[in-house]
């Protein structure tokens, strides 16, 4: 019999709960710290911008955590997502290493977003929240959270970083339809907005901007709260799903993968195909598990783990984490959705204990594995996802050259239908990739961050 090439489970298959990897972990995690007196911060702290349930979720040892039935009914609509085999890919590589991605640019918003934008509507939704705040990068996070906050009756207001509102205009007007309002930032919507703007009146914006104009709106606007697409705790708790149904997929593939794969901007993605695997490694199963980020914005392989703050104004708690310094504003490149200066504490923490490994990779090499992919197995890419696809090709070329067979498994994190303006700077040749100077790093992490 050929290989099977697609694993699709039922949707009685979904999980029925969330990996809490807290539950799991060899070092404790350290507390979030309060931006103004630097003590560990309490959960009402918190509560100015997220609701109480979703920070009992952020705090919370349980290992297993119930997903409620209207948030199940949603996740229905696309979920369980496909396991595919890339044997045309593997063809072209001329490899022996089966190659298995989960493809989570099935979604309606076309990445892995909904799986936690879905809930955060839904917890906010039964605290009585009616507005939700947010940024976004490349627009997938913001186009997510509109079909959530759509689906569950919430207003959203959305400020997306500069260079990526330039760059992919289809987003807002995705936003749009699904009844958010999205404007550019740095905005003259916030106190915030209008002194970077003032100073800075060209700036590609970022991340970091963008969070602290969402928080400012939150705060000082009635029934409103924040919401954030990555990096936090219960983030990478929802997106779990991922890892929990590609592990029932890859047996049904009679397979055990030998390395596990996933892009890293804040890190939410790769927790989601990860930590159900780093549970297996706690517990003696022998495996890699690599995070890949670009080159131009390298968090895990030069920023140093440290406390610092979520955003450029320092509005929120400081985070243990590994950080180039929250004032950093990473080049203008393509995978919008990996310019973020931090990355998640769990993930952080992971990296520290050696659970997992992180490597970067340049644009321009992400791009030639992009288009590859897209000329054997059809689905094109994000920008983001071609960073995992990068490195999976890399290991299974060093197999091949070593004489080896190994299984990889890959989150394959959203397609690159609207990004497509990366593409078309590739082909002509325009594409440059951006390597991080080190002197230019040191400088930025001069801002004041505490060292953990
Ligand atoms: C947002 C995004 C990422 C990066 O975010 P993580 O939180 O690190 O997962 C990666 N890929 C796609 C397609 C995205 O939309």
């Amino acid at each position: 019999m050929a290989d099977r090439i697609k694993i699709v489970l039922d949707e009685k298959e979904i999980p029925r709960e969330w990996y809490n990897i807290q539950a799991d972990m060899p070092t404790p995690m350290k507390p979030p710290l309060h931006p103004g007196t630097l003590e560990p911060i309490k959960a009402k702290d918190l509560e100015a911008i997220f609701p109480m349930n979703l920070i009992e979720q952020e705090v919370s040892r349980e290992r297993w955590i119930k997903i409620p039935e209207p948030v199940m009914e949603k996740l229905a609509l696309w979920r369980p997502s496909p396991l595919y085999r890339a044997v045309n890919f593997e063809k072209a590589l001329g490899t022996k290493c089966k190659i298995y991605y989960k493809n989570e640019g099935v979604s309606p918003a076309g990445s892995h977003k909904p799986n936690s934008a879905i809930p955060q509507a839904y917890y906010n939704k039964i605290a009585g929240v009616k507005r939700l705040t947010t940024e976004t990068g490349a627009g997938q996070w913001g186009c997510a959270l509109s079909m959530a906050t759509q689906m569950f009756g919430l207003d959203l207001k959305v400020y997306m970083v500069r260079i990526s509102f330039d760059q992919k205009p289809f987003r807002k007007i995705m936003m749009e339809t699904w009844g958010a309002k999205c404007v550019p930032s740095p905005s003259s919507d916030t106190e915030v907005g209008r002194t970077i703007l003032k100073e800075f009146p060209d700036t590609p914006g970022s991340l970091g901007i963008a969070i602290s104009e969402a928080i400012e709106d939150a705060i000082s606007s009635k029934n409103t709260k924040y919401s954030l697409g990555s990096v936090l705790n219960f983030v990478c708790l929802h997106q779990t799903v991922i890892g929990l149904e590609a592990q029932k997929q890859m047996k049904i593939a009679g397979d055990y993968p030998d390395i596990v794969i996933g892009c890293v901007g804040g890190g939410s993605n790769f927790a989601g195909i990860a930590f159900p695997y780093v549970c297996d490694k706690i517990h003696g199963k022998k495996l890699r598990i690599i995070g890949v980020e670009p080159t131009a914005c390298p968090t895990m392989t030069k920023g140093p783990f440290v406390y610092d703050y979520g955003d450029t104004s320092k509005k929120t708690p400081l985070l243990p984490m590994h950080s180039l310094g929250h004032a950093f504003i990473p080049a203008p490149l393509h995978a919008g959705g990996l310019r973020y200066h931090g990355l998640a504490p769990l993930v952080s923490q992971l990296l520290q204990d050696k659970l997992m490994e992180a490597t970067a990779v340049s644009q321009v090499e992400c791009y030639k594995y992009g288009v590859l992919w897209a000329r054997t197995e059809g689905f094109i890419p994000a920008p983001e996802t071609t960073h995992a696809i990068a490195v999976a090709a890399e290991e299974a070329i060093k197999a091949k050259e070593e004489g080896k067979a190994k299984n990889i498994l890959l989150c394959w994190s959203g397609h690159g239908l609207m990004d497509l303006a990366g593409y078309e700077k590739y082909f002509s040749g325009k594409l440059t990739n951006y390597h991080m100077p080190d002197d230019e790093i040191k400088k930025s992490l001069t801002n004041r961050l505490i060292i953990v």
